[in-house]
């Protein structure tokens, strides 16, 4: 038998088929009425009887129920137009006949809607044969397996959602951070549960306090466009859905046709629903897990409690992640100040000192202990004192610079880290020494618990590393030996650990007071030392700062600009001496004292050269004064080019365009390559009194003299030695062919009356 020959002889009338014929089976005697009634009584099993060309013969009761035909609906028709047995399809039919020709059976099961419902049936087709073993017609028996199969779906459903909550809690226990575990979830869940029939879509967020405002921050997406991740970056709790959820702390399900849905728009945005399912850790928020729905789909009971059961899970990696860092915060913070531990502390003092061993740095370890801080635990309780120690670590913090660390070392006890502050001991010294200056007035202030103001005071210890091959105990025995050593001077004072660091840590103090006062006071004052050509006449003379100590003498110049540089007095000082050299060439100009003074050299720091508006400053100064510009030199040094190599160069020109000339001071000892002088707008070059003192002795320093005067020689620029001791370097350096000098041998820096007395004496 072959498909096509059976579909083309299927009859498309009924009405071909002879009446007589299509009557139910007719019983003829007990046996049949048996039988018959065993068929026409089966409840469950649909049973319709074929003849060889598959024309409806016979159907029982429950074939019609099942299939929801009439009789009239059954009977004389082709098998092929019952169709809701699914055999009008020309591939199951042609199936069917394979089946048929060679097992003498054909089973299958199909689908379909029987007033209005869904329903699965199965269906087995088999040849009957009569005693001779001829073809005699078919019988189908179907039966319904509608419940069957939903249990089935519901059981492989039930084992898809073990296995997908399975992947989770794997994923949850994986040692990642917590936004990679939850972005890792949510692509893992998206792409294996076809049965929710979702978008592909989603985003997980995570509840955060910022000043007492509950938000949710987007942490994992999935398929969003960057427009949705930008807008919905930070949501506020009770906004929008997700916001909603959080709020509520209750899984939302909002349709697409829900106009009200959402408060965020962003661009592109399609017809979408949501399940916005909470993440929740007794009755806390931990986040939102939010999926999206195509339109249409409806809201099912088995999706929310499956959904809610993934939202438990991701609250339990999220948990778990939390507990985590609370143990890693314990094992390096301090619970009750929430400052850097003892033990983080030995650790970042052990990484200082071997970077300051490799680098050339010097750091210093601050020890802190407030003083009598028991009498306040003894008399007004331990509460009081935890309040203060949280009050005292907070302003500590607060006084420091971010690259400092500060670290509770137990009861009152505190210890500050200053790494890298610089490469001389005593510039560390001084830095350090401000460090715990700030820390005690930040600590002297009262602190105020429970209404009651209390008054603290600190002793502080002071140790500078790395000094010798000392380990980290034994730094912060030093800095303790020293503070011990401030609770014994007194208390609330600050003590190094090294004698000679004291020292040079009070000695910077006292310049740095000293230099307020007198630049306050107008008490500071200008030296000038001659400078003079190789016949001894006067040319000019550098300007040289004094500033007076309370002994009646001076401060050495060197250190108070040095102190003036760190603490940025540079800036006034600099100025007053710019401005008070001008005004003296103006009166000596007008006075006509002046006389051979061609002009006068005045010391200018990198850190005034460097400020922003200094030629216009310089221009001010040389206005109100009226002074020629062209009788003012500025001596710059090598550093200014080592802070800023193109901004000098600019600097340098605008001075020239003034009128201004620049000098370069100490030459030969700062920067290694002399190239940059053919590159600098320079005209005159000092060189150091470390070549010139003792040149006529010094074959090294002699050579190296030569070169230099054959280089400026080419570049056309005045040299001046600086430091002339004696008449024999004058001659050795006259025979090099130096000719201007400037030293103890001619004269040494004069104080402003007896240099107008020297010009005085040379201008008659
Ligand atoms: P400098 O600019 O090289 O000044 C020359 C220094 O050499 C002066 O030291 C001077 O007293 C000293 N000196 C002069 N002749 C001789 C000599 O024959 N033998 C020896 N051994 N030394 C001699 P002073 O006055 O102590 O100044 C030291 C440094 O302080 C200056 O070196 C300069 O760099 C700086 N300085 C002085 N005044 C100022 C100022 O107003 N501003 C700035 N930024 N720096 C200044
Ligand atoms: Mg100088
Ligand atoms: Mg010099």
């Amino acid at each position: 038998m072959k498909t096509d020959d059976v579909l083309t002889q299927m009859p498309h009338n009924p009405a071909h088929v002879v009446p007589g014929e299509l009557q139910e089976i007719r019983p003829e005697s007990p046996r049949e009425h048996y039988l018959e009634s065993i068929l026409n009584g089966s409840g469950m099993i649909a049973i319709i009887a074929l003849d060889t060309d598959f024309v409806v013969r016979y159907h029982n009761p429950s074939a019609r129920k099942l299939l929801g035909y009439e009789a009239s609906e059954l009977d004389g028709r082709r098998l092929s137009q019952v169709s809701v047995l699914g055999l009008d399809d020309v591939e199951r039919f042609g199936a069917m006949h394979q089946g048929l020709d060679s097992d003498g059976e054909y089973h299958y099961s199909l689908g379909y809607q029987l007033h209005g419902k869904n329903r699965q049936i199965e269906c087995a087709i088999s040849a009957l044969y009569d005693h001779r073993q001829e073809l005699h017609g078919f019988i189908l028996n179907a039966r319904d397996i509608t419940r069957r199969a939903k249990q089935q779906e519901r059981i492989t459903r039930k084992a898809a959602e073990e296995q997908c909550l399975g992947v989770l809690l794997r994923l949850s226990l994986e040692d990642r951070d917590v936004e990679s575990f939850l972005q890792q979830s949510l692509e893992s869940l998206l792409q294996s549960i076809p049965w929710l029939n979702l978008l592909p879509k989603g985003a997980v967020f995570l509840g955060e306090s910022h000043r007492q405002q509950k938000t949710l921050r987007l942490v994992a997406s999935y398929h969003l466009t960057d427009a949705v991740t930008q807008t919905c970056e930070r949501i506020s709790f009770g906004w929008c859905i997700c916001g909603r959820a959080a709020a509520r702390k209750e899984l939302l399900y909002i349709p697409d046709t829900d106009d009200a849905r959402h408060d965020v728009r962003y661009p592109g945005m399609e017809p979408h629903g949501h399940y916005a399912v909470p993440i929740l850790s007794n009755r806390d928020i931990l986040g939102v897990l939010t999926l999206y729905l195509p339109p249409g789909h409806g809201e099912k009971e088995g999706d929310k409690t499956f959904l809610r059961r993934v939202a438990d899970v991701l609250s339990m990696g999220i948990s778990k992640r939390r507990a985590e860092q609370t143990l890693a915060f314990q094992a390096q913070f301090d619970d009750l100040t929430a400052l850097p531990n003892r033990s983080q502390m030995i650790c970042h003092i052990d990484q200082a000192l071997v970077r300051s061993r490799r680098h050339g740095h010097v750091g210093a370890v601050l020890f802190i202990d407030l003083d009598h801080f028991k009498n306040i635990n003894d008399s007004l309780g331990h509460t009081v004192g935890d309040e203060v120690l949280r009050q005292v670590s907070s302003r500590l913090t607060n006084t420091l610079r971010k690259e400092d660390m500060v670290a509770r070392w137990g009861g009152d006890e505190f210890v500050v880290l200053l790494t890298e502050s610089g490469r001389q001991p005593r510039d560390v010294a001084r830095q350090a020494q401000l460090v715990a200056e700030k820390i005690r007035d930040a600590l002297s202030i009262a602190f105020v618990v429970g209404g009651y103001p209390l008054n603290v005071s600190t002793s502080i210890g002071v140790a500078l590393f790395p000094d010798n091959n000392e380990t980290t105990t034994e730094i912060l025995q030093q800095a303790d030996t020293a503070m011990y050593r401030a609770k014994a001077e007194g208390r609330n004072c600050v003590r190094f650990f090294l004698p000679v660091m004291q020292m040079l840590a009070n000695e910077r103090l006292v310049v740095e007071q000293d230099l307020r006062w007198a630049l306050a006071q107008g008490e500071l004052q200008l030296h000038y030392q001659p400078q003079v050509d190789a016949s001894g006449c006067l040319v000019g003379a550098e300007v040289l700062l004094r500033c007076p100590d309370r002994k009646g003498g001076f401060h050495r110049v060197d250190l108070c600009i040095d102190v003036a540089e760190t603490t940025g007095l540079i800036l006034p000082v600099g100025e007053w001496v710019f401005r008070e050299a001008c005004q003296k060439l103006k009166a000596w100009t007008d006075s006509g004292v002046a006389g051979g003074l061609r002009h006068l050299c005045i010391n200018i720091s990198p850190k005034q050269f460097l400020q922003r508006d200094f030629v216009s400053l310089i221009q001010r100064i040389i206005d109100e004064a009226e002074v020629a510009p062209g009788c003012l030199v500025l001596e710059i040094t090598e550093n200014i080019l080592i802070d800023a190599k193109t901004d000098a160069v600019e600097t340098m020109d605008a001075l020239k365009g003034i009128g201004i000339r620049i000098a370069m001071d100490d030459f030969g000892t700062g920067y290694s390559s002399l190239a940059y002088l053919t590159r600098l707008p320079l005209d005159i070059l000092k060189i150091d009194r470390s070549f010139v003192t003792g040149i006529s002795l010094d074959e090294r320093n002699a050579a190296v003299v030569e070169a230099l005067m054959a280089m400026a020689r080419q570049l056309r620029l005045q040299v001046i030695a600086e430091g002339v001791e004696n008449d024999d370097d004058l001659g050795f350096l006259i025979l090099k062919g130096c000719e201007y000098f400037q030293g103890f041998y001619f004269s040494p820096p004069r104080p402003t009356s007896e240099f107008n007395a020297y010009l005085e004496q040379r201008s008659l």
